[in-house]
């Protein structure tokens, strides 16, 4: 495997100190917007970015844009607990996110962009022995799908997180777990910089600071965006704009089943190695926590949306709670520690928790949203499966069930109501 970026010594370190900006080379050079585009993808996200670099890469196309109206990587794409894994119950989850999943597997040898992709591992743990059988049904569904999953009894556990043991510390029992190994993390604004800097290699403008306010149309088609530098002309337009996107069905007069909702998460100061999985916990007071260890020594933990529409990124200290508190339940040896960061992001909910990749309201404008909890382990498989459904104008079999219309006809995908174990994060 290569990858082009530098080794930093101490002496190169200093010699940059001394050499000035110049030394730096960035990830992706400044662009200026054109008055013309094939396509205008909005959001310079996961899902914005993955999906202008497939259409380039895949699809051959070269008047490709990425407008954001902030940063590259300062949206959810950053924001999230990087967790990514496949072990959905529904066949339409898990086939997609099983895409993703795989494509994880090679996307730093693919963008040639060191994602630090870590399968250590995602233990959704049981509490009692009714918990059990619903992990089963979930695990024997993946398998039958050909994707991995395992069901744990308590002293395989404890052998796998020796973090859990031993037993009469713990103030809850456990009764067992289900391991998708393959799942794991990945390093979130890699995989932002990553899009862009191979993106951009293939000719794709990405522009920032350049927030999309209006839609022009003639004809019935999308002709071009108001942006606030100026209209410029889309032969087709993407919105991958997650907690903004109910912001763009009222630009585009269609209302949307989306709520954006707070979602937080936290990280405790660093301490030596003490978990090298990611463990997913519903409490008995249905506080939940998902937990794993940074790079760097900090505890992350993420739980529940707090619960109320807002586009603010303050959340509430309730939240916070919720997730101490079951985070500490599970692993007691957390208690002593001092948080260091909290942090919240905007999510784009929909009303079954699964994602929407559709036209909307015109022929030529493409909506991918709705990522609820699953935004970022899915950005590999939307951003190909996205380019094919711009490029072609159909959408491939892999996101059909994805549409707008299942909440017309009533075909939800509602994993979460399959049974007393959402999976989330
Ligand atoms: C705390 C937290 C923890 C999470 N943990 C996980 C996890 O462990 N695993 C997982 O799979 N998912 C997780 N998620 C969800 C995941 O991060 C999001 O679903 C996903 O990042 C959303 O897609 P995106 O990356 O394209 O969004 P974003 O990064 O938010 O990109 C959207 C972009 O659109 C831009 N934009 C919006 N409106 C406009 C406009 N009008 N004009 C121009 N630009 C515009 C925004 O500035 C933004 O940069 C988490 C989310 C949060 C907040």
């Amino acid at each position: 495997m290569k990858f082009s970026s530098r080794r930093y010594s101490a002496w190169s370190l200093l010699r940059a100190r001394f050499a000035g900006a110049g030394y730096w080379r960035p990830l992706w050079s400044g662009r200026t917007l054109q008055t013309a585009y094939d396509v205008v993808v909005v959001g310079a996200g996961g899902h914005g970015l993955a999906t202008a670099y497939h259409l380039a890469r895949d699809h051959g196309l070269r008047r490709v844009a990425v407008l954001d109206k902030g940063l590259v990587g300062y949206g959810n794409v950053g924001r999230n607990t990087t967790i990514v894994r496949s072990n959905y119950l529904l066949p339409e989850n898990h086939y997609f996110y099983e895409d993703a999943l795989r494509r994880y597997e090679t996307l730093s040898r693919d963008l040639n962009y060191n994602v630090m992709y870590s399968p250590r591992g995602v233990v959704d743990i049981a509490l009692s022995d009714d918990d059990l059988p619903v992990l089963a049904r979930r695990g024997n569904a993946l398998r039958m799908a050909g994707i991995d999953a395992e069901l744990l009894d308590v002293a395989a556990l404890e052998r796998f997180v020796p973090a859990l043991a031993p037993r009469r510390q713990r103030r809850f029992q456990i009764a067992g777990a289900l391991l998708q190994r393959r799942g794991g993390t990945v390093r979130h604004d890699a995989v932002a910089w990553g899009y862009a800097r191979a993106a951009a290699a293939l000719g794709v403008d990405i522009i920032e600071h350049c927030e999309v306010t209006g839609v022009h149309t003639q004809g019935g088609s999308a002709t071009a965006v108001e942006t606030t530098h100026g209209a410029v002309q889309a032969g087709r337009i993407v919105f991958a704009t997650a907690g903004h996107t109910g912001l763009v069905g009222r630009m585009l007069g269609v209302p949307l089943p989306i709520e954006t909702h707070l979602l937080q998460a936290m990280v405790t100061e660093p301490i030596k190695p003490l978990l090298d999985t990611v463990l997913v916990y519903v409490g008995p007071g249905h506080a939940e926590s998902y937990v794993s260890q940074s790079d760097r020594g900090g505890i992350v933990m993420g739980g529940h949306l707090d619960g109320f529409p807002s586009y603010t990124r303050e959340g509430r200290w309730h939240r916070l709670e919720d997730v101490v508190q079951a985070s500490v339940e599970l692993l007691p040896q957390l208690g002593g520690l001092k948080l260091l960061r909290h942090w919240a992001g905007t999510n784009d909910m929909t009303m079954d928790g699964s994602p929407l990749m559709d036209r909307v309201r015109y022929d030529n404008v493409f909506l991918n949203a709705g990522w609820c909890y699953g935004g970022f382990k899915s950005i590999p498989a939307s951003g190909a499966a996205m380019a094919r459904f711009v490029a072609s104008g159909t959408a491939p079999d892999l996101i059909r069930a994805f549409g707008l219309s299942r909440f017309a006809t009533g075909h939800l995908l509602d994993e979460p109501g399959y049974g007393p174990y959402p999976v989330r994060l």
